[in-house]
């Protein structure tokens, strides 16, 4: 397969923030990238970066081998063989929907015949028949999304980056025009560089998740082994891994598994030791566990493997289940699910499923 785009040691600064530090990545032809990560991690900024849009401070971007920006050079935005759908859909108003898809195959001179066997195609894939003599004003919002998508396939650009693309849908209509999307970009090989915080979006649209943090990437994995091995304890909290018990002692550690110590009794983990763990030390070491809500089982009274006491606090019925906050008996709180609501203040056993609970060594200070 061939290499499309490639960051290199990607740097980029605002003020004396270092916004991007040091991203290296390779996407492949018909590759579709998702790039999630919290706001303010800085990927929009790559974003920007790969379009042309804003130039870099070091390292470089290449394109089909070509370098396109570098801390000397910048590629116009226009120059690269890039399409990107933006979270506003950036239509032009003043254009009917024909001449929105059609505007880039006149700018590079793309002759009538076609011009118009390729708006067919594109149109009957985005079901947008009918819709040609239209202005935008007078589409909804997915047809406005659909159009946006048309418009950046059609030149048959070498990568279509979108930056939010779904975030102005609302939620019933973002599930189906990601799974549309999906299957339209993978059916057409388009390579895809998606920027998103959403990540149902990513596991719905992504070959390859990559998680960003502070600027850096944390993971980049198939979307299964992000959600199954979270690498970092922030990508377990994005990837719905909410409960977060911190400071909690480590008994022994193997190569990827763990014993550590909660609500009195020794649990084991999925074990993930961090750059800058303590080692085998004396001192005693420390971890951050994280686990799902969905995979807390309440035991009531009966200890059963892998399981730790905690007593229940409050019962908030979810439609479908009850979602329990519970507390360990050193005051650390955290949330299971359960059929039925928990009477408060009752006793019991919560049991997690060693591969289920992850445990990141603290970094010694
Ligand atoms: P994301 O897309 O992940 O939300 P951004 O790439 O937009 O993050 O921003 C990364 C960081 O850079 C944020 O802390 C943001 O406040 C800051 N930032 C973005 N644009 C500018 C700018 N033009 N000037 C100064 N700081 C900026």
């Amino acid at each position: 397969m061939q290499t499309i785009l490639e960051i290199d040691n990607v740097k980029k600064k605002y003020g004396k923030t270092q916004v991007l530090n040091s991203i290296s990545l390779k996407v492949e032809e018909g590759e579709i990238i998702s790039v999630l990560g919290p706001s303010g991690c800085g990927k929009s900024t790559l974003l920007r970066i790969i379009a042309g849009i804003l130039p870099l401070d070091g390292g470089s971007v290449r394109i089909r081998g070509q370098e396109v920006s570098g801390p000397h050079h910048n590629l116009p935005a226009e120059k690269r063989g890039i399409n990107m759908v933006f979270q506003d859909f950036a239509l032009w108003p003043h254009m009917k929907v024909e001449d929105n898809i059609t505007y880039g195959l006149k700018i590079q001179k793309v002759d009538r015949e076609e011009t118009k066997r390729r708006v067919d195609e594109i149109v009957s894939l985005l079901h947008l028949d009918g819709l040609l003599n239209r202005y935008p004003a007078e589409l909804s919002g997915g047809q406005q999304q659909r159009v946006a998508i048309a418009r950046a396939l059609v030149t048959k650009p070498s990568i279509v980056l979108l930056d939010e693309p779904l975030c102005n849908l609302d939620v019933q209509l973002r599930i189906e025009m990601r799974t549309e999307m999906s299957y339209l970009f993978h059916k057409l090989k388009t390579t895809v560089f998606h920027v998103t915080h959403d990540p149902s979006e990513a596991f719905a649209m992504a070959d390859r998740i990559i998680i960003m943090n502070g600027g850096k990437i944390d993971q980049a994995d198939d979307p299964r082994t992000c959600y199954l091995k979270p690498g970092t304890a922030l990508v377990a909290g994005l990837l719905g891994a909410g409960n977060d018990l911190q400071k909690t002692q480590i008994v022994e550690t193997e190569k990827d598994s763990c014993r550590v110590r909660i609500g009195g009794e020794t649990v084991e983990g999925m074990y993930f030791p961090g750059e800058d763990h303590s080692g085998t030390g004396s001192s005693p070491r420390n971890a951050q566990v994280r686990f799902r809500p969905e995979d807390g089982h309440w035991l009531g009274g009966r200890a059963q493997g892998n399981c730790f006491q905690a007593r229940s606090v409050l019962s908030t019925f979810e439609g479908g289940c009850y979602r329990v906050k519970m507390q360990t008996e050193d005051g650390q709180e955290f949330c299971i699910l359960h059929q039925e609501p928990i009477p408060e203040e009752e006793n019991g056993y919560v049991q997690v499923g060693k591969e289920q609970l992850y445990v990141y060594e603290s970094p010694v200070h």
